[in-house]
């Protein structure tokens, strides 16, 4: 599934440019993942970089409504590298 950032989030810039997809853009107030570019790092990372980078406690977490499968997600990956 891919991931959303809650309204906790500070917006430090941290996770931008740690993401493979360039799916994190700068919102207002908070920053944003766009879902049809989050893989959750499959593809390229073993987990998520941007929960790994961000500083804030439970601020990235997984989208309900975006619900995919590991093969999904690495099909997903591969369409937004082609
Ligand atoms: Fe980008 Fe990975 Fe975070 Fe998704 S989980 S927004 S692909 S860094
Ligand atoms: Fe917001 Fe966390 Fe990204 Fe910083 S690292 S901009 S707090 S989501």
């Amino acid at each position: 599934m891919a991931l959303i950032i809650k309204d906790t989030c500070t917006a430090c810039d941290a996770c931008v440019l740690d993401c493979p997809n360039d799916a994190i853009t700068e919102g207002d107030p908070i920053y944003v993942i766009d879902p049809l570019r989050c893989t959750e790092c499959v593809g390229e990372y073993d987990e998520p970089q941007c929960q790994l980078v961000c500083p804030v406690d439970e601020c990235i977490l997984g989208d309900p409504e975006f619900q995919e499968t590991e093969d999904e997600l690495q099909a997903k990956y591969e369409q937004l590298h082609e």
